[in-house]
């Protein structure tokens, strides 16, 4: 089991250690090899996807990656931020699956801001796409248009066998699941996401016992705060995704809890928590570490296929916050406040 390391950018590092110990501290045998990506890699090498890293990841079973990103990073050329780093190496990889549960722990219902009757027990999975639409298609970029104006210019595009095959994945999860699952588009107005929504109901031929259901992304946005526990898997493309996943992470308490994989075909995969690499709290050692340490168990999952070291992982998490162990994002009053390392340390002594 070869693993490749991406700590980042930010509080990247920091987070990035904490899952690092506790993967030690399971004992697998597995070999890790650390990288630069982002920012990293353009202090290093002057590219925010060094060669050296996407072989590394290539050649890698799986991918662990902090974040990437800083405000100071703002004025270089699009392809030498930090962001164009993570985008390349998505894409690279070809991990079209993006998959982001977001699950309220019970001991974090005080910590959402909406009221615990609406939010407790709360268990959806955001399947999103991650390879296409607006963030990738051709043509883009800031012109002179013909009046002498800058124009800026993005294109959506889907093809159909893209959406079909996120379409499988998340008919696939449906299954294991509550076999319910609700498309997220705007096929009112955007003909790509019409393409998305008669995609989604040819697919859903081939799994009858799943429910399929559509909605808008406006209604989808308001529904997911209005009464979250109606949804069970939501799929939808890579925008409306990046936006809803992460309104979904603020029901969960803080956004510092909510875990990522992204998948290619083969299941083999980067795991990565769904936050950004928060520059205002980097090298402070406050930042929560969980997301990045239920990535990992979410790598055992779907990579690896080791239910038991998931289990383990979450369990750990659990028990950590059972315990009233707190970063100060999800604290309240009466809990014990603890530093990122110290929330590391916490989920590391409940493992067994
Ligand atoms: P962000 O997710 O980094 O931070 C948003 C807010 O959440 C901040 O107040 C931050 O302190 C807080 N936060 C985030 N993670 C936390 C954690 N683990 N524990 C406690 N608090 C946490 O988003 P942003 O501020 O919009 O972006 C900052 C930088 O991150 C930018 O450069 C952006 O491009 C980049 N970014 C990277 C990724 C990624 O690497 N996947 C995703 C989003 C944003």
């Amino acid at each position: 089991m070869k693993i490749a390391i991406l700590p980042g950018d930010g509080i990247g590092p920091e987070i990035i250690k904490q899952a690092v110990d506790v993967l030690r501290a399971l004992n697998v045998g597995a070999e890790l090899i650390e990288a630069q990506i982002g920012g990293a890699g353009y202090e290093k090498f002057g590219d925010p996807l060094p060669d050296s890293t996407l072989d590394l990841a290539i050649k890698s079973d799986a991918v662990l990656l902090g974040a990437v990103g800083d405000w100071k990073y703002d004025a270089l050329p699009r392809e030498k931020r930090p962001e164009r780093g993570l985008l390349r190496i998505r894409k690279e990889l070809n991990l079209f699956a993006n998959l982001r549960p977001a699950t309220l722990y019970p001991e974090l219902a005080g910590a959402s801001s909406l009221k615990p009757e609406i939010v407790s027990n709360l268990d959806i999975m955001i399947v999103r796409e991650l390879t296409g639409d607006i963030y990738f298609g051709q043509p883009r970029g800031i012109h002179e248009n013909e009046n002498g104006e800058r124009e800026g210019i993005n294109t959506m595009r889907y093809s159909e066998s893209e959406i079909k095959r996120i379409a499988h994945v998340a008919f696939q999860i449906a299954m294991k699941r509550s076999k319910k699952l609700c498309s997220v588009d705007k096929a009112n107005v955007l003909e790509t996401t019409e393409l998305w929504r008669q995609v989604m109901m040819d697919i859903s031929k081939e799994y009858p016992e799943v429910e399929l259901t559509h909605m808008y992304v406006d209604n989808a946005a308001m529904q997911l705060i209005k009464n979250p526990k109606q949804f069970d898997v939501l799929v939808t493309g890579n925008i409306f995704g990046d936006i809803l996943s992460d309104e979904a992470s603020m029901l969960t308490g803080s956004i510092g809890m909510l875990p990522s994989a992204s998948l290619d075909s083969n299941n083999k995969g980067m795991y990565e928590p769904s936050h950004g690499s928060a520059p205002d709290i980097a090298g402070k050692n406050i930042a929560n570490p969980l997301a990045t340490i239920l990535s990992l168990a979410m790598m055992f999952r779907y990579t690896f296929n080791d239910e038991k070291n998931a289990n383990k992982i979450e369990s750990a998490v659990k028990k950590a916050l059972s315990q009233g162990f707190r970063t100060v994002d999800i604290y309240s009053v009466g809990d014990k406040k603890v530093s990122c390392s110290e929330m590391g340390e916490a989920v590391i002594a409940s493992l067994n």
